[in-house]
């Protein structure tokens, strides 16, 4: 079957993308699922205590006024199931599940020249072709399963967060180990607690945590979020990161020590990634960020009762927020449980899983269940899963054998009419998603109308921008503390053989908007357009980067 565009994924980018080239640009369009339902990463995230860090009033779409009016939150931050069900009730608003082909996993997808089409074939081994391909896939989607010795030995179950089984797990009376305490982990341990006979925390990389304090909204703050839908839209639009709130203007060293205090306590008390807005200088001047960074540390050490597992909870050897800094409920609160231990990964290292548990260096932890809270093949995984391959056979793996090169994050040379969404070298990650997704979306579909109507056949990033953009990237990240925290999945530390490449765009969400739409108004400067054969470079000159 051949459509004009297909669509990988059913998430928040590939529904509001078929909603886009389907409803606004006519094409005939079919969205590709591997899960059994929407959802993207929140179908399979299903987790004990998966739920979002960017608050409920700007975690949504802000294409239609009515679609956010009609939808009510119900807690400061959405859980997994309430994300399903606002995008279940996002799908029936616009039609949109008539289109979708669930239980499909995409396992190749390659470029004919001749034909300018793209063919997929499928798992079940189906095959459809569209002149456009759009990867919706997520940038953490393909989870990180560390081949750690023994696991096939284990006589217990095992669950990776980010697969999580549809029907849940059942802790209650098992003795439960969990290995990881990034964002994921810090969520799920403080619930994973509450039912189970014993858990274990098996810590490699101390991190930070701010309280969440989540609560439920009211009828009142709803009403505020459905008469503020213009504020929000441009807030989340023109701040660096997506969300709606702004970074103090003041630096660190502009406050005396106490007033810095002051200002870190009401912070730490209203909780929430803001946490981190409280300076502007916090991500660039080591200093600076080191006061955060003891703030929290010292909050640790206030909650945590004992002296050993406080020491090692706090022992975090990267800047605040160099590593993606979670939000928690009762996290560190949980290490002071009777059933809950703390095992220092970089005292006592794993040794091997055994068939009744974990071997560390010095002691045998016996488990029933282990859940593998560690992470995702973050950003190029989940693309480079699918075995495409563009011009002349050439294969993406081969061609970010060195890290992932994109232009914009949006395509690659020698791979045409393919789109990557929120793709590697875009702000994603860094940011609030769904607002770096609409604006993906939206510059595509702008792309793709622009096309049709100039008679363009191809449209494919060139070479020279491609390097372009990639030097822009580092240089980016160079300038902030994020490049100090050089095991952090940012950087594809965590999955052994991974080039070691800054992967998300940290030059912000709203610089990073005008460039791309600097590109566009300045005829796809960068890219390599094929008007009707002729292949020629758009735009001035594909070296200089515009706008950034
Ligand atoms: P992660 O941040 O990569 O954390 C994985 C954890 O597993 C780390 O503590 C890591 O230790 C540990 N680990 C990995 N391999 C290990 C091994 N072989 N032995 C021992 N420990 C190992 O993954 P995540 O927590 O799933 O979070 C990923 C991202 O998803 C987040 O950063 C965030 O962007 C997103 N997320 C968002 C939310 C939300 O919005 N609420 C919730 C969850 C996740 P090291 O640090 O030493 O590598």
């Amino acid at each position: 079957m051949h459509f004009d565009a297909l669509i990988v994924g059913a998430g928040f980018a590939g529904l509001y993308q078929l909603h886009c080239l389907r409803d606004r640009l006519g094409l005939t369009v079919r969205v590709l699922e591997a899960g059994g339902d929407l959802g993207g990463t929140w179908y399979w995230n299903r987790y004990p205590g998966a739920r979002c860090d960017s608050e409920s009033h700007v975690y949504r779409y802000f294409f239609s006024r009515e679609l956010s009016a009609e939808w009510q939150s119900s807690e400061r931050y959405p859980g997994a199931s309430e994300i399903r069900a606002y995008l279940d009730y996002v799908a029936r608003k616009l039609d949109l599940r008539r289109d979708i082909q669930f239980g499909t996993r995409v396992v190749a997808a390659s470029y004919a020249e001749g034909a300018n089409r793209w063919t997929i074939e499928t798992d079940s081994g189906a095959r459809m072709s569209a002149t456009w391909l759009v990867t919706a896939v997520g940038c953490l989607s393909a989870a990180n399963v560390p081949d750690i010795p023994g696991l096939h030995d284990f006589q217990g179950k095992w669950y990776h967060t980010g697969q999580w089984p549809r029907d849940g797990v059942d802790f209650s009376g098992k003795r439960v180990g969990q290995i990881g305490t990034g964002s994921t982990g810090i969520q799920s341990a403080p619930v994973i607690a509450q039912t189970a006979a014993h858990l274990t925390v098996f810590q490699r990389t101390a991190n930070y945590s701010v309280p969440a304090r989540n609560a439920p909204l009211t009828a009142e703050f709803n009403r505020w979020v459905r008469e503020s839908f213009d504020e929000l839209r441009e807030a989340t639009r023109s701040t660096i990161n997506g969300h709606a709130f702004r970074i103090a203007e003041r630096n660190v060293a502009d406050v005396s020590p106490e007033e810095r205090e002051e200002i870190y306590r009401a912070a730490w008390a209203k909780g929430g990634l803001q946490f981190r807005a409280t300076f502007r200088d916090v991500m660039t001047n080591r200093a600076a960020n080191q006061t955060m960074a003891e703030f929290v540390k010292a909050r640790i050490r206030d909650v945590v009762s004992n002296p050993e597992a406080a020491a090692d909870l706090a022992d975090i050897d990267h800047p605040y927020a160099a590593k993606r800094p979670p939000i928690d409920t009762d996290y560190f609160e949980t290490f002071n449980r009777p059933n809950v231990s703390l095992v220092n990964l970089r005292k006592d290292p794993i040794e091997r899983i055994t068939a009744d548990g974990i071997r560390t260096k010095t002691a045998e932890h016996k488990l029933d269940l282990i859940v593998f809270a560690t992470g995702f093949d973050a950003l190029t995984g989940p693309l480079l899963r699918m075995n495409i391959r563009g011009r002349s056979g050439r294969l993406l793996r081969e061609d970010w054998k060195a890290g992932p090169r994109t232009y914009l994050g949006l395509q690659m040379p020698g791979y045409p009419n393919l789109f990557t969404i929120t793709g590697p070298g875009s702000p994603s990650v860094l940011t609030n998603m769904p607002v770096a997704i609409e604006q993906h979306v939206e510059w595509i579909t702008d792309c793709i109308a622009h096309m049709r109507e100039h008679g363009i056949r191809t449209i494919e990033a060139s070479e020279e921008a491609t390097r372009t953009w990639g030097e822009h990237v580092q240089e980016c990240a160079r300038a902030t503390l994020l490049w100090d925290a050089k095991h952090s999945w940012y950087f594809g530390a965590n999955v052994p053989g991974k080039p070691q490449v800054f992967m998300p765009y940290s030059g912000g969400l709203a610089r990073y908007r005008r460039t791309c739409e600097g590109v566009a108004a300045r005829d796809y400067e960068g890219f390599v357009l094929d008007r009707e054969g002729a292949s020629e470079f758009s735009g001035a000159a594909a070296t200089a980067l515009p706008g950034v």
